[in-house]
């Protein structure tokens, strides 16, 4: 590509988030360059445990809660277009999710965050049921005896998530976006009123970026006047072989995808600085699982891997426009699967327009800079 190609618009990154924007920029009649990573990047869109999950999201964060609920709702219609346009079912299932509590201070916990995002969100939050141990086992009969209860939210559900990116990616292509792998981004340089992305590759200047870069956002932003503080979150998930449908619901630590292998997740390490597994942890997840389906002690594991979220110090999304040079947007989220629809549906026809709508105002990186001073 060459110095002198200038396009309208550029999404840096082709992972769960640049690949939704884009697929929403193209239903609204643009035709972004998607410049992607190389075929080896850690992308936490090829690690994720695939939940489209709205339950305890949000606490103290009722902007959160109720943006989350609103992509859940449009993930239905989201499944279908992808389904239409690309033939590709991404397996959306949402017939509710339990969280498993295996102490009567977890249920009271977790019970506790529900009222409060019920209470913060003026009762707009998903309705939600806490069940005792027998009303949890009356719906899911192979429960172990050690789970003292479970809340049980009808919101949730999940997907398969390698479905939906590659989904993405057809959409995209069927779409006529220009989609190209190893056009990694070194540099942006803002030029009047455009912007120049340079890369080993070449570059091309843009009139319109979107940084959706994952965890790059953060290296990235700054150069357009933005700005993306990330913390150091791994997960690490395993996966059985398949088994005999025995967990027709999701939940937030054990799913059974829908080729039959249970998946069993998501830990949290803040201060890993490697991908590599870690069998300590895997041993945790494990136990806990087997816990609370006791079947599983029978079933092997046969597959673990580890990742890399792309989490704001404060859990929550950045979206944001840049003042100093209009016309750069970052899009940077945990949960991108819960998301996606919200991403394409509903932010990214506002990116095309010029401007994002107030509600997503509360999402601007300007709240951790009052934090900083205050
Ligand atoms: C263990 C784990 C469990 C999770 N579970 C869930 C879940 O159940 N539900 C849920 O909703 N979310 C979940 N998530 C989060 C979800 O996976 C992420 O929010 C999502 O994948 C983020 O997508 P992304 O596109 O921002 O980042 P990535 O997937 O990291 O993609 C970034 C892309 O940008 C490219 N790139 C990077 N730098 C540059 C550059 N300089 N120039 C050009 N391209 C660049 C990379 O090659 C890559 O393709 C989980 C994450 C993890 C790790």
């Amino acid at each position: 590509m060459s110095t002198a190609l200038t396009r309208d618009f550029a999404v840096v990154g082709g992972g769960l988030v640049g690949a939704a924007i884009a697929v929403g920029l193209a239903r609204v009649g643009l035709k972004p360059l998607v410049l992607d990573g190389e075929d080896l990047d850690m992308r936490a869109s090829r690690a994720n445990f695939a939940l489209v999950w709205v339950q305890g999201k949000g606490v103290g964060a009722p902007h959160y809660a109720l943006w989350s609920k609103a992509s859940a709702e449009l993930w239905p219609s989201f499944a279908g277009d992808l389904f239409e346009n690309t033939g590709i079912d991404v397996r959306l299932r949402q017939t509710g999710g339990f969280s498993f509590a295996l102490s009567r201070d977890e249920l009271d916990h977790l019970r506790e965050d529900l009222e409060t995002i019920e209470s913060e969100t003026k009762r707009a939050s998903p309705p939600y049921e806490v069940l005792s141990h027998n009303e949890t086992k009356e719906r899911l009969p192979e429960l172990g005896r050690e789970v003292v209860g479970s809340i049980y939210s009808p919101a949730d559900g999940d997907v398969n998530s390698l479905r939906l990116l590659r989904a993405l990616h057809i959409a995209m292509q069927r779409a006529g976006i220009d989609y190209r792998s190893r056009h990694l981004i070194d540099k942006i340089e803002p030029v009047n009123g455009a912007f120049r992305l340079t890369g080993r590759w070449g570059s091309v200047t843009v009139q319109r970026v979107v940084l959706a870069a994952g965890i790059d956002n953060q290296r990235l932003s700054p150069m357009v006047g933005l700005s993306t503080p990330l913390r150091s979150s791994k997960g690490q998930i395993l996966v059985t072989e398949k088994c005999a449908p025995f967990l027709p619901f999701a939940s937030g630590t054990i799913r059974q995808a829908d080729e039959g292998g249970v998946m069993i997740g998501d830990s949290e390490e803040t201060n890993a600085t490697t991908v590599a597994e870690h069998t300590d942890v895997a041993t945790v997840l494990a136990r806990r699982a087997i816990k609370t389906f006791p079947l599983l002690a029978d079933v092997n594991v046969i597959r673990t891997w580890a990742g890399f979220r792309v989490d704001t110090v404060d859990g929550l999304p950045i979206y944001e426009q840049s003042a100093q040079f209009p016309g750069a947007y970052v899009v940077t989220s945990h949960s991108a699967v819960t998301l996606a629809a919200g991403h394409a549906l509903s932010l990214a026809p506002q990116i095309a327009r010029g401007s994002l709508s107030g509600d997503f105002d509360p999402f601007r990186s300007g709240r951790f800079h009052v934090r900083q001073a205050a």
